[in-house]
Protein backbone atom coordinates (compact mmCIF):
# COMPACT_ATOMS: atom_id res chain seq x y z
CA UNK A 1 0.00 0.00 0.00
CA UNK A 2 2.97 2.25 1.11
CA UNK A 3 4.44 1.93 -2.45
CA UNK A 4 1.47 2.42 -4.05
CA UNK A 5 0.16 5.53 -2.36
CA UNK A 6 3.43 7.07 -3.25
CA UNK A 7 3.04 6.19 -7.03
CA UNK A 8 -0.46 7.68 -6.92
CA UNK A 9 1.57 10.73 -4.98
CA UNK A 10 3.58 10.79 -8.02
CA UNK A 11 1.44 10.68 -10.66
CA UNK A 12 -0.88 13.37 -8.93
CA UNK A 13 1.97 16.28 -8.51
CA UNK A 14 2.06 15.88 -12.65
CA UNK A 15 -1.10 17.55 -12.08
CA UNK A 16 -0.41 20.65 -9.72
CA UNK A 17 -0.10 23.27 -12.37
CA UNK A 18 -3.84 22.97 -12.91
CA UNK A 19 -6.63 24.65 -11.24
CA UNK A 20 -6.89 27.66 -8.82
CA UNK A 21 -6.36 27.99 -5.40
CA UNK A 22 -9.98 29.61 -3.85
CA UNK A 23 -9.42 32.73 -3.15
CA UNK A 24 -12.99 34.61 -2.70
CA UNK A 25 -12.03 33.48 1.49
CA UNK A 26 -8.64 35.49 1.28
CA UNK A 27 -6.97 33.27 4.37
CA UNK A 28 -7.04 30.29 1.93
CA UNK A 29 -5.66 31.98 -0.77
CA UNK A 30 -2.48 31.80 0.61
CA UNK A 31 -1.41 28.70 0.30
CA UNK A 32 0.90 27.05 -1.62
CA UNK A 33 -0.58 25.42 -4.96
CA UNK A 34 2.20 22.82 -5.38
CA UNK A 35 1.01 20.75 -1.84
CA UNK A 36 -0.16 17.16 -2.14
CA UNK A 37 -0.98 14.56 0.29
CA UNK A 38 -2.56 11.23 0.50
CA UNK A 39 -3.62 9.15 3.57
CA UNK A 40 -5.54 5.59 4.26
CA UNK A 41 -6.93 4.46 7.27
CA UNK A 42 -8.27 0.71 7.22
CA UNK A 43 -11.17 -0.42 9.12
CA UNK A 44 -8.83 -2.52 11.09
CA UNK A 45 -6.63 0.48 11.91
CA UNK A 46 -3.36 0.85 9.50
CA UNK A 47 -2.78 4.16 8.12
CA UNK A 48 -0.49 5.06 5.41
CA UNK A 49 0.43 8.18 4.11
CA UNK A 50 2.17 9.87 1.50
CA UNK A 51 3.41 13.06 0.12
CA UNK A 52 2.02 16.11 2.56
CA UNK A 53 -0.22 14.19 4.18
CA UNK A 54 0.40 14.93 7.98
CA UNK A 55 0.22 18.31 7.50
CA UNK A 56 -3.29 20.52 8.51
CA UNK A 57 -4.82 22.48 6.03
CA UNK A 58 -8.76 23.96 6.32
CA UNK A 59 -10.91 21.46 6.05
CA UNK A 60 -13.91 23.71 4.70
CA UNK A 61 -17.32 21.77 3.40
CA UNK A 62 -15.89 18.40 4.55
CA UNK A 63 -16.97 20.16 8.18
CA UNK A 64 -20.27 19.48 6.83
CA UNK A 65 -19.98 15.76 6.97
CA UNK A 66 -19.16 16.42 10.58
CA UNK A 67 -22.35 18.68 10.85
CA UNK A 68 -24.71 15.78 9.60
CA UNK A 69 -23.53 13.21 11.27
CA UNK A 70 -24.06 15.40 14.20
CA UNK A 71 -27.21 16.65 13.61
CA UNK A 72 -28.40 13.45 13.18
CA UNK A 73 -27.08 12.25 16.29
CA UNK A 74 -28.92 14.22 18.25
CA UNK A 75 -32.11 15.43 15.62
CA UNK A 76 -32.89 11.91 13.81
CA UNK A 77 -34.91 12.15 11.21
CA UNK A 78 -36.23 15.21 11.98
CA UNK A 79 -33.68 16.97 10.82
CA UNK A 80 -35.04 16.08 7.06
CA UNK A 81 -37.92 18.98 8.09
CA UNK A 82 -35.26 21.45 7.86
CA UNK A 83 -32.91 20.20 4.67
CA UNK A 84 -33.73 18.00 2.00
CA UNK A 85 -31.98 15.17 0.47
CA UNK A 86 -31.38 16.09 -3.36
CA UNK A 87 -28.50 17.08 -5.22
CA UNK A 88 -28.88 20.54 -6.60
CA UNK A 89 -27.28 20.30 -9.84
CA UNK A 90 -25.96 24.02 -8.65
CA UNK A 91 -22.58 25.37 -7.46
CA UNK A 92 -22.00 25.29 -3.42
CA UNK A 93 -22.84 28.56 -2.71
CA UNK A 94 -25.55 29.08 -4.68
CA UNK A 95 -29.20 31.02 -3.38
CA UNK A 96 -31.25 30.43 -6.69
CA UNK A 97 -33.08 27.44 -5.44
CA UNK A 98 -33.73 28.78 -1.89
CA UNK A 99 -36.79 31.36 -2.63
CA UNK A 100 -38.06 28.92 -4.39
CA UNK A 101 -38.24 26.08 -2.33
CA UNK A 102 -39.29 28.69 0.46
CA UNK A 103 -35.90 28.40 2.86
CA UNK A 104 -35.33 24.69 2.64
CA UNK A 105 -32.49 23.81 1.35
CA UNK A 106 -31.60 20.99 -1.26
CA UNK A 107 -29.36 18.92 0.88
CA UNK A 108 -26.68 19.06 4.10
CA UNK A 109 -23.74 19.49 1.72
CA UNK A 110 -24.13 22.65 -0.09
CA UNK A 111 -23.36 25.98 1.83
CA UNK A 112 -27.24 26.61 2.96
CA UNK A 113 -28.04 23.43 4.03
CA UNK A 114 -24.71 22.96 6.02
CA UNK A 115 -25.87 26.22 7.46
CA UNK A 116 -29.36 25.62 8.38
CA UNK A 117 -27.74 22.12 9.87
CA UNK A 118 -25.67 23.58 12.12
CA UNK A 119 -28.90 26.09 13.54
CA UNK A 120 -29.98 22.78 14.88
CA UNK A 121 -26.71 22.03 16.43
CA UNK A 122 -26.85 25.58 17.68
CA UNK A 123 -30.27 24.59 19.62
CA UNK A 124 -28.73 21.69 20.83
CA UNK A 125 -25.61 22.82 22.55
CA UNK A 126 -23.71 25.12 24.40
CA UNK A 127 -21.24 25.77 22.74
CA UNK A 128 -21.46 24.21 19.39
CA UNK A 129 -18.39 24.77 17.94
CA UNK A 130 -16.20 23.89 20.92
CA UNK A 131 -18.13 20.58 20.77
CA UNK A 132 -17.39 19.56 17.22
CA UNK A 133 -13.68 20.89 17.95
CA UNK A 134 -13.39 17.95 20.71
CA UNK A 135 -15.34 15.27 18.01
CA UNK A 136 -12.77 15.98 15.13
CA UNK A 137 -9.89 15.48 18.24
CA UNK A 138 -11.67 12.46 19.72
CA UNK A 139 -12.36 10.64 15.96
CA UNK A 140 -8.76 11.50 14.73
CA UNK A 141 -7.28 10.70 18.10
CA UNK A 142 -5.18 13.84 17.94
CA UNK A 143 -5.64 16.35 20.40
CA UNK A 144 -3.73 18.97 18.72
CA UNK A 145 -6.31 19.92 16.21
CA UNK A 146 -7.03 23.78 16.07
CA UNK A 147 -9.73 26.21 14.75
CA UNK A 148 -7.63 28.08 12.31
CA UNK A 149 -8.43 31.87 13.61
CA UNK A 150 -7.09 33.63 10.76
CA UNK A 151 -9.34 31.46 8.03
CA UNK A 152 -12.46 31.88 10.97
CA UNK A 153 -11.70 35.78 10.40
CA UNK A 154 -11.13 35.83 6.96
CA UNK A 155 -14.36 33.74 6.56
CA UNK A 156 -16.27 36.10 8.86
CA UNK A 157 -15.36 39.05 6.88
CA UNK A 158 -16.23 37.82 3.62
CA UNK A 159 -19.78 36.60 4.88
CA UNK A 160 -22.16 38.52 2.90
CA UNK A 161 -23.34 35.26 0.51
CA UNK A 162 -23.76 32.89 3.24
CA UNK A 163 -25.46 35.60 5.24
CA UNK A 164 -27.84 35.91 2.40
CA UNK A 165 -28.54 32.34 3.04
CA UNK A 166 -29.04 32.23 6.21
CA UNK A 167 -31.18 35.30 6.67
CA UNK A 168 -33.43 34.19 4.16
CA UNK A 169 -34.15 30.90 5.08
CA UNK A 170 -34.33 32.73 9.10
CA UNK A 171 -37.31 34.87 7.05
CA UNK A 172 -38.73 31.53 5.86
CA UNK A 173 -38.67 30.48 9.70
CA UNK A 174 -35.99 27.38 9.05
CA UNK A 175 -33.28 29.08 11.22
CA UNK A 176 -34.68 29.12 14.84
CA UNK A 177 -30.98 30.92 16.15
CA UNK A 178 -29.50 34.01 15.97
CA UNK A 179 -27.86 34.63 12.50
CA UNK A 180 -24.60 35.51 14.02
CA UNK A 181 -24.02 32.80 16.01
CA UNK A 182 -24.96 30.51 13.24
CA UNK A 183 -22.60 31.70 11.01
CA UNK A 184 -20.07 31.83 13.43
CA UNK A 185 -20.10 27.91 14.68
CA UNK A 186 -20.71 27.22 10.30
CA UNK A 187 -17.16 29.44 9.95
CA UNK A 188 -15.66 27.82 13.03
CA UNK A 189 -16.61 24.15 11.42
CA UNK A 190 -15.02 25.04 7.74
CA UNK A 191 -11.68 26.70 9.79
CA UNK A 192 -10.77 23.66 11.54
CA UNK A 193 -7.29 22.60 10.47
CA UNK A 194 -6.22 18.92 9.99
CA UNK A 195 -4.49 16.85 7.70
CA UNK A 196 -5.03 14.04 5.48
CA UNK A 197 -4.46 11.44 8.19
CA UNK A 198 -6.59 13.24 10.75
CA UNK A 199 -9.55 13.43 8.56
CA UNK A 200 -9.17 9.45 6.91
CA UNK A 201 -8.70 8.40 11.08
CA UNK A 202 -12.15 10.78 12.03
CA UNK A 203 -14.37 9.58 9.01
CA UNK A 204 -13.37 6.09 9.08
CA UNK A 205 -16.46 5.00 11.38
CA UNK A 206 -18.01 5.76 7.60
CA UNK A 207 -16.54 2.72 6.67
CA UNK A 208 -16.81 0.64 9.63
CA UNK A 209 -20.59 0.35 9.87
CA UNK A 210 -20.46 3.23 12.06
CA UNK A 211 -18.16 2.19 14.64
CA UNK A 212 -15.07 3.99 15.76
CA UNK A 213 -12.88 0.99 15.87
CA UNK A 214 -9.67 2.24 17.89
CA UNK A 215 -11.89 3.35 20.91
CA UNK A 216 -14.20 0.29 20.59
CA UNK A 217 -17.20 2.86 20.38
CA UNK A 218 -20.34 3.05 18.45
CA UNK A 219 -20.78 6.55 17.34
CA UNK A 220 -23.69 5.92 14.96
CA UNK A 221 -25.90 2.89 13.50
CA UNK A 222 -24.69 0.90 10.62
CA UNK A 223 -27.73 1.90 9.02
CA UNK A 224 -26.90 5.64 9.65
CA UNK A 225 -23.20 5.13 8.34
CA UNK A 226 -25.00 3.42 5.29
CA UNK A 227 -27.11 6.81 4.78
CA UNK A 228 -24.32 9.28 5.18
CA UNK A 229 -22.50 7.68 2.63
CA UNK A 230 -25.65 7.89 0.41
CA UNK A 231 -25.68 11.38 0.85
CA UNK A 232 -22.01 11.58 -0.31
CA UNK A 233 -22.44 9.72 -2.98
CA UNK A 234 -25.03 11.97 -4.74
CA UNK A 235 -24.46 15.52 -2.92
CA UNK A 236 -20.86 15.19 -1.59
CA UNK A 237 -18.89 16.70 -4.99
CA UNK A 238 -21.72 19.53 -5.44
CA UNK A 239 -23.13 20.14 -9.10
CA UNK A 240 -19.96 17.68 -10.15
CA UNK A 241 -21.08 14.24 -7.66
CA UNK A 242 -22.23 12.74 -11.31
CA UNK A 243 -19.00 13.04 -12.39
CA UNK A 244 -17.15 11.93 -9.89
CA UNK A 245 -19.15 9.31 -9.15
CA UNK A 246 -18.72 8.33 -12.86
CA UNK A 247 -15.24 8.79 -12.74
CA UNK A 248 -14.71 7.18 -9.20
CA UNK A 249 -17.64 5.76 -7.46
CA UNK A 250 -17.63 6.29 -3.86
CA UNK A 251 -19.18 8.25 -1.16
CA UNK A 252 -16.76 11.20 -0.84
CA UNK A 253 -16.67 15.06 0.32
CA UNK A 254 -14.78 17.53 -0.31
CA UNK A 255 -14.15 21.24 0.73
CA UNK A 256 -12.48 24.57 -1.23
CA UNK A 257 -9.22 23.91 1.37
CA UNK A 258 -8.46 21.34 -1.42
CA UNK A 259 -9.30 18.47 0.58
CA UNK A 260 -11.41 14.93 -0.33
CA UNK A 261 -12.19 12.30 1.75
CA UNK A 262 -13.73 9.09 0.29
CA UNK A 263 -15.31 6.16 2.05
CA UNK A 264 -14.65 2.56 0.34
CA UNK A 265 -17.01 0.73 2.83
CA UNK A 266 -16.23 -1.83 4.60
CA UNK A 267 -12.44 -1.00 4.31
CA UNK A 268 -10.96 1.85 4.76
CA UNK A 269 -11.44 5.45 4.40
CA UNK A 270 -8.55 8.06 2.30
CA UNK A 271 -8.13 11.75 1.96
CA UNK A 272 -6.30 13.22 -0.56
CA UNK A 273 -5.32 16.91 -0.16
CA UNK A 274 -4.06 19.76 -2.89
CA UNK A 275 -5.03 23.35 -2.86
CA UNK A 276 -5.83 24.12 -6.28
CA UNK A 277 -9.32 23.33 -7.46
CA UNK A 278 -11.53 22.75 -10.35
CA UNK A 279 -14.36 25.39 -11.22
CA UNK A 280 -16.65 23.47 -9.31
CA UNK A 281 -14.25 23.85 -6.10
CA UNK A 282 -13.13 20.19 -6.42
CA UNK A 283 -9.08 19.85 -5.91
CA UNK A 284 -7.67 18.76 -9.28
CA UNK A 285 -4.79 16.87 -7.90
CA UNK A 286 -7.03 15.25 -5.61
CA UNK A 287 -9.96 13.80 -7.78
CA UNK A 288 -6.87 12.26 -9.64
CA UNK A 289 -5.46 10.48 -6.99
CA UNK A 290 -8.74 9.31 -6.20
CA UNK A 291 -9.87 8.17 -9.51
CA UNK A 292 -6.40 6.47 -9.26
CA UNK A 293 -6.82 4.51 -6.20
CA UNK A 294 -10.10 3.29 -7.06
CA UNK A 295 -9.68 2.38 -10.10
CA UNK A 296 -6.45 0.23 -8.69
CA UNK A 297 -8.18 -1.03 -5.88
CA UNK A 298 -11.41 -1.76 -8.29
CA UNK A 299 -13.22 -0.50 -4.96
CA UNK A 300 -16.04 1.37 -7.11
CA UNK A 301 -19.16 1.19 -5.27
CA UNK A 302 -21.12 -0.32 -7.88
CA UNK A 303 -18.74 -3.21 -8.17
CA UNK A 304 -20.65 -7.10 -7.87
N1 LIG B 1 -16.52 27.87 4.29
C1 LIG B 1 -16.80 27.75 2.90
C2 LIG B 1 -18.00 28.62 2.52
O1 LIG B 1 -18.87 28.73 3.32
C3 LIG B 1 -17.05 26.30 2.58
C4 LIG B 1 -17.31 26.07 1.12
C5 LIG B 1 -16.71 24.82 0.58
O2 LIG B 1 -15.77 24.21 1.05
N2 LIG B 1 -17.26 24.44 -0.54
O3 LIG B 1 -18.05 29.21 1.49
Amino acid sequence: MQQWLEEIAASARQRLGEGRVADYIPALAQRDPDRFGIAVCTTSGETYAAGDAREPFSIQSIAKVLLLTLALRTHGEALWQRVGLNPSGMPFNSLAQLEAERGKPRNPFINAGAIAVTDRLVSAFATPDKHLQDIARRLSNNATILIDDAVLASEWQHRSRNAAMAYLMKAFGNIDNDVDEVLRCYFSSCALAMSCVDLATALNFLAADGEVRPLGERFVSPGLARRINAIMTTCGMYDAAGDFAYRVGLPAKSGVGGGIVAVVPGRMTVCAWSPALDESGNSVAAQHALELFAGELDAHLLTT
